[in-house]
């Protein structure tokens, strides 16, 4: 090879790799506040699929052979875990092992879980931490700590993928924490307002065991932890007798789940209907809880907003 070629070949090789570590991160997440740490975290050097979007159940959601396919080709596969995707194993499995998945939930330092026996009965329960046996409680996004720890996480495995861009990563998630450090510390003085005696909350579904730990309520869920499960007859008797005793202000509708129980609940009680809650992610592009920030903002605004002691 004469001195020039050799140059040539150099520099077409150079120029070869640059392309190829220039190209995006093909990142897929399985739910929406994943989604987003992703986008935050991985900035123009990941290109972010929210598989499951945004409005949509993800305890029902069931992957087309085109989602599998999405997988397939991904480079990470992030999925909020704690079996709040019944179908992962099966979705692991279609789309074979060079995507890496990672259940993030799973990672978490405190992860809550419900006695067996509860979970199936929807009797009041007291939550364990997951060493005890019992199921996970899914809904981890709900405590802005997690949050913190997942995106954390999720920058380890983009700099794992691309070590060389490692230090944007790092920059990128600095930022985006220092936006849910504003945020907790929001939520910190609007719950205050709420005397600890008054922190029951009322919901459709039982999915916000997390904000409940970081706050101190206690919650009083219609259903158990999937929107699945239905309340029995002799759990709604219960919960209607507590309301009245306690004179409990409000109950709360979420978004994606029928409000009619939530309903019947107030009707039969006398306590106000809430404004309904996000439960399982974000809400549709265009409405209040489209991102992280809008959606805790509107979750504890419309907490604080019903059971605060009016002025
Ligand atoms: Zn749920």
């Amino acid at each position: 090879m004469t001195h020039l070629a050799r140059l040539l070949f150099l520099l077409l090789l150079a120029a070869g790799s640059l392309a190829a570590a220039e190209k995006p991160l093909r990142v897929v997440a399985l739910h929406s506040v994943l989604a987003e740490i992703a986008r935050e975290v991985g900035g123009d050097r990941a290109s972010v699929i929210a598989l499951v979007p945004a409005g949509v159940d993800p305890h029902t959601f069931d992957p087309s052979a085109a989602d599998i396919r999405t997988v397939a080709d991904a480079d990470l596969v992030l999925a909020a875990g704690l079996h709040l995707e019944t179908y992962l194993d099966r979705l692991a499995a279609n789309a074979g092992t060079r995507s890496r998945l990672v259940p993030v939930g799973e990672a978490l330092p405190l992860v809550l879980s419900l006695p067996t026996s509860a979970a199936h009965t929807h009797a009041a329960h007291e939550r364990q931490n997951l060493s005890a046996a019992g199921e996970p409680d899914p809904h981890w996004w709900h405590s802005i700590d997690n949050v913190l720890f997942a995106s954390d996480l999720v920058r380890l495995e983009l700099a794992r993928l691309r070590p060389n861009q490692a230090e944007a990563f790092a920059r990128n998630a600095q930022a985006y924490q220092q936006r849910l450090f504003a945020l907790k510390a929001w939520a910190a003085r609007e719950v205050a307002r709420i005397p600890s005696a008054r922190r029951h909350l009322v919901t459709s579904h039982d999915a916000f065991g997390y904000l409940a730990r970081d706050w101190g309520f206690t919650v009083h869920p219609l259903a158990g932890l999937s929107t699945e499960s239905e309340p029995d007859a002799k759990h709604l008797a219960h919960l209607i007798d507590f309301i009245r005793r306690e004179r409990i202000p409000a109950v709360f509708a979420e978004g994606s789940v029928n409000p009619k129980l939530a309903q019947n609940l107030s009707r039969e009680t006398g306590a106000r209907l809430g404004s309904p809650l996000y439960a399982d992610g974000f809400g549709p592009i265009g409405s209040n809880g489209s991102n992280y920030e809008a959606m805790m903002r509107h979750n504890i605004g419309a907490i604080v907003g019903a059971l605060a002691p009016r002025k």
